[in-house]
């Protein structure tokens, strides 16, 4: 399966590791309770469907935003929100 890197464009999958899915980061921790912080770092929604999720590129080693559906595994789209390059 190839993935669409915003950078490099179309490559293998294997050069692609999963990060995450998109959320807000907390307040620094000072100010956040252990429980909000567990729940941004442990707790995923993990849609089954059309997902947007951030994954690396490891040879280029930039993040992007691809959409993806969780059941085909067809990619719908890649971007890098909020930058440009
Ligand atoms: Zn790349």
């Amino acid at each position: 399966m190839l993935f669409p890197c915003p950078f490099c464009g179309s490559r293998d999958e294997t050069e692609f590791t999963y990060v995450g899915e998109p959320k807000a980061r907390p307040e620094p921790a000072e100010t956040v309770s252990n429980e909000a912080w567990a729940e941004y770092l442990y707790v995923n929604a993990n849609p089954k469907g059309v997902a947007r999720e951030i994954w690396l590129h490891l040879t280029c080693m930039d993040m992007f935003a691809m959409t993806r559906d969780t059941v085909t595994n067809a990619v719908l789209s890649s971007e890098t929100p909020g930058r440009t390059r």
